[in-house]
């Protein structure tokens, strides 16, 4: 929060100088008019034949002198004003009055004025106050108004005096009052967070130790789900100062600009340390290099290479951890997120039934609330619903309260609050209705049971219907026991037929399928297709590969059609083939499943019941129900 104050004499000393030199011109302007009589060219031949001028300066586009009495007199009889000579006699004080004419082409001017003998001389036009406003004060207008525009588009960066200079807050530990008091529902993370944060209390002792510390970390989630609370709070629990930068804020119109924010930011992080520094919304310059369709931000690259090459010049040792939050880390780039940069993901998920009662508590903590509201009750109304919008209803709620004048908040205005976010949230499809969850229930299942009857398949680690990301509506997550380099045909296999469990178990429960398992066959499909085509696994068509090597997309559409170096019956039957793959699949999906309709009923209910299950606990139910069978 100790941004110093920006320099006004720097920022508007260029608004002073152009003011200054505006009133000057304007004031030459008017006080040469006031010592002078506009007279036309035409008065001016006049008045020199009658000899009613004297002491003629000739330039090159005007001519000045004094009028004499007799000039005067004729000018105020041609111009029928009889009082010019007294306006002009007090307007000049005695001395001879100032005239001054423009200058037309004249040939004979010259024998006029020798012939009556009036004195004159020729000069050169420009003075060097002149000669200032026609060439410097244009230029400078420029300046001022180049100046003006770049303020006006780069105002978000703090002007054009400030360019470049990071915009990093300093949050002084006692200005991040946040810790993991107030942070809910995401236990996980926050274990992952504790070497961090002991890392930064004490950093002398890794030092010693000499071990590999993450140098980066990335916290990955849908918005909304606290990942920058949670940054915020490891600054809170380490006690150490938290600079924290948007990725936007690097994004500038500048050249430059966003490398030089970059540079600035690690230089004073290095002042600092222990410290974070914590990038939102890494995606903003994060971004794949290349992926921009206009093939044009080079900036945004700049700005990249300058954090990876940052990172890569950092010795953690010294204290400074890189925190990142990101929604969308499926378009970073990959040099981001390779060893020694952002190597360690954090998940930040939505949050389950009991983290949503304990953001619940949190939020309620400064509110009054009726002894008869239930927290529990309310989580259980908001599946799918993330920290912001928890924090979002119990704010309603207390306005609503209050708007009907009561003395603590009642468990029908977090009703009428919830009502009012869903509605909101609705629109932006990130609610389920019941029908949907029963849909998305059986199908998770589906897949969990299916990885767990198969020998080759990894373990169930966790099954939810927590709606996560804009795609899946639920989740199975299975852990591989060990690092694999190589997978049998059996495993490929295995996998397609977990994949194809989620729609199976819609058509045995609902006898209809849905349109949740697309991505599933999307990705057995690919499976399939890359056993026929790259691994040679197909039995009918041998060991084959038909695989080229990738060209980049543009060479390939320019070079196909005809580039196929196999036949139009090669091509069918490889089609045949991985349809083949995908319906063997299939029904040994549909054979695990149909051996048991009850377990599936029953992992089902609980899901739906609890929205997450554990690996332990689906066990568990497949246990006791083999033991049920038995029995
Ligand atoms: P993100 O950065 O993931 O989009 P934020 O950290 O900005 O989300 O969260 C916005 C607000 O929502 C927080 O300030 C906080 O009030 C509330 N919030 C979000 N997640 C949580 C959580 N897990 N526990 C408590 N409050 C949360
Ligand atoms: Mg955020
Ligand atoms: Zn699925």
């Amino acid at each position: 929060m100790t941004e110093p104050p920006p320099s006004s004499m720097a920022r508007y000393g260029v608004w002073y100088v152009l003011a200054l030199i505006l009133l000057l011109s304007i004031f030459q302007y008017y006080s040469a008019m006031q010592q002078s009589v506009e007279i036309s060219y035409s008065e001016f031949r006049h008045l020199v034949q009658i000899k009613g001028v004297d002491d003629l300066v000739v330039s090159t586009d005007s001519i000045t002198g004094s009028l004499l009495p007799k000039g005067v007199d004729e000018l105020a009889k041609e111009r029928k004003k009889p009082d010019l000579p007294q306006t002009l006699e007090k307007q000049f004080d005695k001395k001879k009055p100032i005239f001054s004419a423009v200058r037309l082409e004249d040939q004979d001017l010259v024998k006029l004025l020798a012939k009556d003998n009036i004195s004159y001389r020729a000069v050169q036009e420009k003075t060097w106050l002149t000669s200032l406003l026609a060439w410097v004060f244009p230029f400078l207008l420029l300046i001022g108004i180049w100046v003006y525009f770049f303020r006006k588009i780069g105002s978000g960066a703090g002007g054009l005096m400030t360019v470049g200079k990071s915009k990093a807050k300093v949050y002084v530990q006692d200005e991040t009052k946040v810790t993991f008091q107030d942070v809910a529902g995401v236990e996980e993370a926050e274990e992952e967070l504790k070497e961090i944060i002991e890392f930064l209390k004490t950093p002398a002792k890794f030092q010693v130790l000499g071990g590999n510390l993450p140098k980066g970390v990335l916290l990955v989630g849908p918005p909304g789900t606290g990942k920058t609370l949670l940054a915020r709070a490891v600054a809170g629990e380490a006690g150490v100062p938290f600079m924290s930068l948007s990725g936007s804020d690097f994004v500038e119109m500048f050249v430059g600009v966003g490398a030089a924010r970059v540079r600035d930011l690690f230089a004073t992080a290095q002042e600092k340390a222990p410290c974070i520094i914590f990038i939102d919304e890494l995606d903003a310059i994060g971004k794949a290099r290349g992926l921009s369709p206009m093939g044009g931000p080079e900036e945004r690259e700049n700005t990249l290479n300058q954090l990876l090459s940052e990172m890569d010049g950092f010795d953690t040792r010294k204290g400074v951890i890189i925190m990142a939050a990101t929604n969308r880390p499926e378009i970073l780039d990959p040099a981001l997120i390779r060893p020694g940069r952002f190597d360690r993901h954090i998940l930040v998920d939505r949050p389950s039934l009991k983290g949503r009662e304990d953001i619940l508590k949190i939020h309620t903590r400064n509110i009054k609330i009726s002894p008869e509201a239930n927290l529990h009750t309310l989580a259980a109304r908001t599946p799918g619903m993330v920290g912001s919008d928890l924090a979002n209803i119990v704010n309603e709620a207390a306005l609503l309260a209050a708007r009907r004048n009561k003395s603590s908040v009642e468990m029908d205005d977090f009703e009428a609050a919830i009502d009012r976010v869903v509605a909101g949230l609705e629109k932006r499809n990130r609610v389920m209705n019941p029908r949907e969850k029963e849909i998305v229930a059986y199908h998770e299942t589906g897949h969990a049971l299916v990885a767990e009857a198969l020998p080759t398949t990894d373990r169930v680690h966790r099954v939810s219907i927590i709606p996560r990301g804009i795609g899946a509506l639920g989740y199975t997550m299975q852990l591989p026991t060990e690092d694999r380099y190589l997978m049998t045909k059996t495993e490929l296999e295995d996998r397609m037929a977990v994949m194809m469990g989620g729609r199976v178990a819609e058509e045995l429960t609902f006898n209809e399928i849905s349109t949740g398992a697309q991505n599933d066959l999307y990705r057995a499909t690919d499976i399939a297709r890359s056993m026929v085509r790259e691994y040679g696994m197909s039995e009918h068509l041998g060991p084959i590969t038909f695989e080229r090597e990738r060209r980049p997309l543009f060479l390939d559409t320019m070079l196909s059609p005809g580039s196929k170096d196999y036949s139009e019956a090669t091509a069918l039957e490889i089609d045949q083939e991985v349809a083949a793959l995908l319906n063997r699949a299939h029904q040994r999906a549909k054979d695990v499943l149909e051996k048991d309709r009850e377990v599936l009923e029953k992992a089902a209910k609980i899901l739906l019941e609890k929205e997450v299950l554990e690996g332990e606990e689906l066990r568990e139910i497949l246990n006791s129900h083999g033991q049920e069978q038995t029995a």
